[in-house]
């Protein structure tokens, strides 16, 4: 992250002082979470919170728990939240926060008593002007949903806005869940477009069948692409002719992965990435795609809908080879910037029509997307590196304008 900092700010042309600024997270929280486990015993997790930067608005970006947490990747992960807000152009900085824990080993009491407690631990953090979270791995609308309910308890009064990606039920947008899947696709058409590919018939192989690899794969077979191939922490399942996703939803749901799927035959671990395809979308954790898997990897096109999916040095292969890569900070903006549009519905008191969330969302993609393609191609450099340095350059921006506090 650090290089790619430097690196951005070299191309923008930006001060040594803007990048010494972005090198450097404003604000980096650990705190302890005591939990009493369902059987009377208390376990102590870690949780942390990071404001990256707040240039350019309040701090924003989700809250992960998984067992590979930890203090460097959560500050990794808020600075690409302030260089994705910034490629978006939404008035956010960047956020991020974790608990190390394995949720799949919590009851939901547990996991309840595990939200609320960090949530009050980092809630000097956060508010609608503050900080505000979303889901992100292994959290959902019911996650948020004990985030708002124990920072509204503490505040004794209601902040709607205080979380994105909330149940409807307390303020939430139709289509938040969903949106980091339809920016994915609105990428693949626009770098087709841009590449002069054909995109019906077109094959995709998907890494990931969770939050966003599942919607993610109707959207493309609805938008008469053949994903081909499908994997997950459980297995993987390829289809030559194209794979039934409705059928492989309701395997996955009914068996808890796509593994041993009958409408394709299985693949082994590893084997997605060398399956004949146009299109490699990871879609689960960061590291999928190392060198090895570069070398191998069969698609012209990655679409980067998890972050940090790409290694550096597998980035480096897939330039030799002229693979195309759509880095995170563009592919996976749609759920952030469907935040945005959730945030703005909260402060409003006013919901807007799924029309008009669905078109801007849209809108906003693809400007986004153009502005990083035609800036690739005037410095003649890959899209990650061209993504990056429009983002530093509209952080400069905003650092110069405000100046140094005191
Ligand atoms: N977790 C998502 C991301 O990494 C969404 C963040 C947000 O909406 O704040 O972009």
């Amino acid at each position: 992250m650090l290089a790619r900092i430097d690196d951005a700010a070299a191309l923008a042309g930006c001060s040594a002082a803007v990048a010494q600024i972005l090198r450097v997270p404003e604000r980096v929280v650990e705190v302890a979470v005591p939990v009493r486990l369902d059987s009377g015993e208390v376990q102590v997790f870690t949780g942390w919170r990071v404001h990256h930067n707040i240039a350019r608005g309040p701090a924003k970006g989700g809250i992960r728990f998984h067992p590979s947490v930890d203090a460097d990747e959560v500050k990794a992960l808020a600075a690409e939240m302030t260089l994705k807000t910034a490629v978006v152009e939404i008035p956010f900085g960047g956020g991020k926060g974790g608990v190390c824990c394995d949720p799949a080993q919590l009851s939901e009491g547990e996991l309840e008593r595990l939200t609320r407690r960090y949530a009050y631990e980092i809630a000097s953090m956060l508010g609608p002007d503050r900080d505000v979270p979303a889901p992100d791995v292994n959290t959902d609308q019911r996650v948020m949903a004990w985030v708002l309910d124990t920072v509204d308890m503490l505040h004794g009064r209601a902040l709607p806005a205080v979380v994105t990606g909330k149940p409807l039920a307390v303020g939430g947008m139709r289509l938040h869940t969903g949106a980091t899947s339809s920016g994915v696709v609105r990428c693949i058409r626009a770098a087709f477009s841009a590449l002069e590919l054909e995109l019906p018939g077109a094959r995709v192989v998907v890494q990931g069948f969770g939050k966003v690899g599942a919607p993610l794969a109707f959207l493309l077979s609805s938008a008469g692409m053949r994903v081909v191939a499908v994997e997950d922490v459980g297995g993987a399942v390829y289809n030559p002719g194209g794979l039934d996703v409705g059928g492989l939803a309701d395997h996955a749901q009914r068996t808890g992965s796509v593994g041993g799927f009958e409408g394709g035959s299985p693949l082994a671990a590893g084997g997605l990435w060398s399956v004949p395809s146009e299109v490699a979308v990871p879609a689960a954790l960061g590291g999928a795609i190392d060198a090895a898997t570069a070398a191998i990897l069969s698609a012209t096109v990655v679409v980067e809908a998890a972050n940090g999916p790409t290694t550096p040095e597998a980035d480096v292969v897939l330039e030799q080879r002229g693979v195309t890569v759509v880095p995170d900070i563009l592919a996976n903006a749609g759920g952030v910037t469907a935040s945005y549009f959730e945030w703005a519905q909260s402060r409003q008191g006013y919901p807007w029509d799924d029309d008009v969330v669905a078109r801007r969302l849209g809108q906003s993609m693809d400007a986004a997307f153009a502005t990083v393609w035609e800036r690739a191609r005037r410095l003649g450099v890959p899209m990650r590196r061209a993504a990056a340095a429009v983002a530093v350059e509209r952080l400069a921006l905003a650092i110069e304008a405000r100046g140094l506090f005191p």
